[in-house]
């Protein structure tokens, strides 16, 4: 099948759009968003993606902070910059980019950004607020994916997903978020046996394992929907991701690239996170 890629860039874009006129509004009433991105340490894919959301911010009119510390920074310190944060009303959300170096937990990190500011999606609070189905901040890839798919018009009720992979950040939200969609879910790992018959029964197939294209046309039913939320790197060095593009889209009805499918949407809905963070304050 050809002309059936998602395009996430023009999704995002459209997304974004909605996220500037929101923007607009709250600057009439005196309010600018501001978005505090907190990157540890050296590593090049991190110091891309922090570009990218302060980059994106600035676009749409909002405030945005970078803040680099040293690789070697202590827990106490890293903490420390974390309450001013919390304490600095021109600052709406937080996120500090993950993965974070070893003599740090992440856990106590995360769980130190106020509830109030955490438009990662990835405090306790929000987590547990998430699967409940209460108004809160979600995690910005598995919510970027289900407005890929509503943007889509793919029918999610009484749909079967599986979901491969089951991390904090991306697997185990996304089942939920399907789940509250009405969508059977299963969850696939490391672990389960025999992968092909769970994914071959996927009406909707998200892939978020990390694994360079791991899963071809031979994992997929005839007509599915396929997410690929993987990024990595190919034996050229060029962006891939965890799906055969090639391969699987001869039998999907729809499926997200990499570069330009899920990425695009992750961004888009961290800006739309802070947008919420900041129309929060007005409220509360
Ligand atoms: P993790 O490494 O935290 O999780 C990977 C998951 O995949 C684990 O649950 C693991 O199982 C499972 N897995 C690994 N290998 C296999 C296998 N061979 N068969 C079945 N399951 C397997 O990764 P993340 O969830 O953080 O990220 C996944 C991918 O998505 C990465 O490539 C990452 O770069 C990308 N990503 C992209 C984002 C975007 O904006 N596009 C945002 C976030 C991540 P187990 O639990 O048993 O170990």
């Amino acid at each position: 099948m050809s002309n059936n890629k998602i395009d996430g860039k023009q999704i995002a874009s459209q997304v974004t759009e909605k996220v500037q006129e929101r923007v607009e509004r709250l600057k009439e009433q005196g309010v600018t968003p501001g978005l505090a991105v907190v990157l540890v340490g050296n590593n090049p894919a991190s110091q891309t993606y922090v570009n990218n959301k302060t980059k994106t911010c600035e676009r749409l009119g909002m405030h945005s902070v970078m803040i680099e510390l040293e690789e070697n920074i202590t827990e106490q310190e890293l903490l420390k910059h974390v309450e001013t944060l919390n304490n600095d009303k021109k600052i709406h959300g937080i996120l500090v980019q993950l993965p974070l170096p070893k003599q740090i937990d992440e856990d106590r990190v995360i769980a130190a950004i106020s509830p109030l500011k955490d438009v990662d999606g990835f405090h306790p609070e929000s987590v547990g607020k998430m699967m409940i189905g209460q108004p809160t901040f979600l995690s910005c890839t598995p919510f970027g994916i289900m407005k890929l798919l509503e943007y889509s018009d793919v029918e999610i009720a009484g749909k079967h997903a599986v979901i491969i992979g089951r991390s904090n950040i991306v697997g185990k939200p996304m089942g939920q978020l399907l789940l509250q969609k009405d969508a059977t879910v299963t969850y696939c790992h490391s672990k389960t046996k025999d992968l092909h018959t769970f994914t071959k029964q996927a009406d909707i197939l998200v892939v978020a394992t990390g694994r360079a294209k791991m899963i071809d046309a031979s994992f997929i039913k005839e007509g599915a929907v396929v997410i690929d939320v993987g990024i990595n790197r190919d034996e050229h060095n060029k962006l891939c991701g965890d799906v055969d593009f090639a391969s699987a889209q001869a039998v999907a009805s729809k499926i997200t690239p990499v570069p330009g499918g899920v990425g695009p949407m992750t961004i888009a809905m961290l800006m739309e996170n802070t947008c919420l963070a900041a129309e929060n304050t007005l409220i509360n």
